[in-house]
């Protein structure tokens, strides 16, 4: 099995482009665990400024469902589900924030999930850790990005600094960017 950042889309092309949202959708933050305020607030301003839209903490979440005692881990689709789904539907793309350890079922972990049919992402910061601070800032902006990437329908991208090039592992996460390649720009906004 083979870690990822994972959405998946069994989408045709025209869709994929029926699904890309040409608005500036803002984005709504839930916490599920506490996060170092200067963190936050920076992974905020450089998401905001990647996604060029409105990024806020909408809440703490505060919901327990999904957790797999057999892996010691949260099932992504789950906490997706139960957690967000109290929100929705929402004119707002949420994202969730945590440090829970999070997979898939084919999958040994997610650094994060996106799942379009209900405009609703989560990322982890469980495998992000470092004691670098400013390279955590710019892990968790980029998960963040691209799962809002994917919300707004975009696709893994072939190019390797692009924020939406897929992340088997961080060493991936390191080399892209925070930013859309010029392609992935065009289609999103
Ligand atoms: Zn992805
Ligand atoms: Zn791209």
């Amino acid at each position: 099995m083979k870690p990822s950042t994972g959405a998946v889309f069994n989408l045709t092309p025209r869709q994929r482009r029926a699904v890309v949202r040409k608005t500036k959708t803002p984005v709504r933050i839930l916490l599920f665990e506490s996060l170092d305020e200067h963190v936050l607030r920076e992974v905020m301003l450089l998401a905001s400024r990647s996604l060029d839209t409105n990024l806020r903490v909408l809440s703490n979440a505060d919901c327990n469902a999904g957790f797999d005692s057999a892996r010691g881990q949260w099932s992504a689709d789950v906490v997706i589900e139960k957690c967000l789904a109290e929100y929705s539907p929402s004119p707002d793309f949420l994202m969730g924030l945590t440090s829970r350890d999070l997979y898939v079922p084919s999958l040994n972990f997610v650094f994060g999930l996106a799942r379009v049919e209900v405009g609703s992402a989560i990322v982890s910061w469980h495998r992000l850790r470092t004691d670098q601070e400013d390279i955590l800032i710019q892990r968790i902006a980029k998960e963040v990005v691209h799962e809002v990437g994917h919300l707004k329908g975009l696709l893994h991208c072939r190019n390797n600094t692009c924020v939406m090039a897929f992340s088997n592992e961080l060493s991936d996460t390191d080399r892209k960017c925070v930013q859309f390649c010029d392609l992935c720009r065009r289609l999103r906004s």
